[in-house]
């Protein structure tokens, strides 16, 4: 039955293609801040509606310097970065898409920034192609399944006439993106069994030699850890060292609002609750060996769970934290010196816990 319905649909889709064989309309995605939670989502919904989806090459250093000249000064190191991604991306799109992305939770929300970007760039940049900039906030305006349906349609009318082809990539979309976040969070069975040594989330990593290899947590935003330019490699120096990493992301929500119940004011900052949560969970459970917090220099809502972060550490210092602030003068070779400075402690602490385990 479910198929029989989708091949009808495919079918009055690829009629309407027939009738229309204009040059596809490219919307251009800027690869920087939301772009690493929500790619999955809008990549297939605007690729099933028939447009060209552009997204700007990973971050280099022409991206950076072209930032570092077009954003305002006291922007965040992150979204100083999404100025290059859209500047590189400026001829080559008819829309940019820069969702207004407030929150979809109940009282928390994500960062301010995301909600005035938009508007910020048109008004610096006022010949960009149209902004397609749809606003959702389920924290401040109680949005919810309805407001997702009318942004789909409003949305989807730009590229097709075709009610049925919007719903149908809506839906295709809404699947596919959840698919994403099944595969991306770990289940807290499966977090326990990898806390026991059972097996390694990184094909890179070996086991061979018949010793474990270094746990570390790496904690920070998604547009950091995975914008390996931005992080200044650190991911891709962590397992050349053959560190065993787990991120911030990966941990299961379960987890991370566990951990959030126990503070005694809420952290209504959405990513900055990931991030705290994961920091909170290992300094607890003593299940890695050491956690590496990625903050942006003059990010808001870091620089509270930097804070933070950094207490409780201090609290349990079984568990080293070593704090990295990342912006456009920090060098690679800068936090290469730390990150061997980090890993020869870990060495160190793990020699004298098994000399004492020796000892007993
Ligand atoms: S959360 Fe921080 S790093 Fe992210 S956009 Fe906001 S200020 Fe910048």
């Amino acid at each position: 039955m479910k198929n029989t319905h989708s091949s009808e649909i495919n079918s009055s889709i690829g009629k309407s293609e027939k009738k229309n064989n204009k040059r596809p309309l490219r919307v251009g995605f800027p690869r920087a801040l939301l772009y690493y939670k929500f790619y999955v989502l809008w990549t297939v919904f605007f690729e099933t509606l028939g447009a060209k989806v552009i997204v700007s090459p990973l971050t280099n250093k022409e991206i950076k310097d072209v930032s570092v000249k077009s954003a305002p000064d006291e922007d965040c190191y992150s979204t100083k970065l999404y100025f290059g991604h859209v500047l590189f991306l400026k001829d080559k799109v008819d829309y940019f898409f820069i969702p207004r992305f407030s929150s979809d939770h109940r009282t928390d929300i994500s960062c301010p920034k995301f909600i005035g970007l938009a508007e910020v760039l048109r008004s610096i940049f006022p010949d960009l192609p149209p902004i397609l900039m749809p606003y959702y906030s389920k924290a401040k305006d109680g949005h919810g399944k309805i407001r997702l349906f009318k942004i789909a349609y409003s949305l989807g009318f730009k590229f097709t006439k075709n009610p049925f082809r919007i719903l149908y990539s809506f839906v295709k979309s809404f699947r596919k993106y959840k698919q994403y976040h099944d595969d991306l969070y770990i289940s807290e069975d499966e977090l326990k069994r990898w806390e026991k040594d059972e097996f390694v989330f990184n094909k890179e990593i070996s086991t061979t030699d018949g010793t474990n290899p270094f746990k570390i947590a790496l904690v920070g935003h998604s547009y950091v850890i995975n914008d390996s330019y931005a992080s200044l490699r650190i991911k891709e120096m962590l397992l050349a060292d053959n560190v065993e990493i787990i991120t911030s992301e990966q941990l299961p929500k379960s987890v991370i609002e566990h951990q959030m119940s126990k503070l005694d004011f809420n952290m209504y900052f959405r990513y900055e609750r990931e991030i705290l949560g994961t920091v909170m969970h290992f300094l607890e459970n003593e299940t890695v060996d050491g956690i590496l917090q990625l903050i942006v220099f003059s990010c808001g809502p870091d620089s509270i769970g930097g804070e933070m972060a950094s207490r409780f550490s201090r609290r349990n210092q079984n568990v080293p934290l070593l704090q990295l602030t990342l912006d456009e003068l920090s060098s690679e070779a800068g936090v290469r010196t730390r990150l061997e400075a980090f890993l020869d402690l870990i060495e160190r602490r793990r020699k004298i816990k098994e000399s004492e385990m020796i000892c007993q």
